[in-house]
Formats: structure tokens, sequence, C-alpha cells
């Protein structure tokens, strides 16, 4: 489902980079991870959030993936706590 919009940016420019497995894919398939600008770190679906973000596949073997390399506290450049990552393994199952 989801019916968002097709066609409105180049597909080039909605490719991101997952910190878990390394692979680029579209932002479409992924979760994002926003630090605000307070350093509150969130999970981001809308990919509209203003900070620093960082891209992860919507699959729960990256999530794990990038748990155990602490790959979202790099790209954030902030501590990052299991809840939230447990969070995002949680949004994993919703979107199927
Ligand atoms: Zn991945």
């Amino acid at each position: 489902m989801g019916g968002s919009s097709k066609g409105l940016a180049p597909a080039h420019r909605r490719i991101r980079r997952c910190v878990g497995c390394g692979r680029e894919l579209s932002k479409d398939c992924m979760l994002r991870v926003v630090r605000s600008p307070s350093g509150e770190v969130s999970v981001n679906a809308a990919g509209k959030a203003p900070g620093r973000g960082a891209y992860i596949c919507a699959d729960s073997a990256c999530v794990r993936m990038a748990m155990k390399k602490n790959a979202l506290a790099r790209a954030l450049k902030h501590p990052v706590d299991k809840e939230l990552y447990a969070r995002l393994e949680e949004m994993c199952v919703e979107r199927g």
C-alpha cells in the first residue's frame, strides 16, 4: 500500500546507505533515525525531521547488525539506546 506519489524525485537522489549492511537502497524501503539539534535520537519514518540522520533497511537483520557494530551511534555521533534498536525492529515487522 502506501500510495505515495511516484516519480517526483529522480531515483538516484533517493538512494541511501544502510548503516547496518552497507547496501545502498531507495530510502522508501528504509527507516530514518534522526538526532535532533537538542540531542534527542528518535526514529523518523517520514524523513522530515531536522537534524543529522542515518538510514537503515527496514529489515530486522540489518537492525541487529547495526546494533552489534554500534553503527547508529557512530553515524549520528551520539549514543543510541538499545530501546531505539528495539523500536526499529518493531517497525520492520510492521512494514512486513
Ligand atoms: Zn541494511
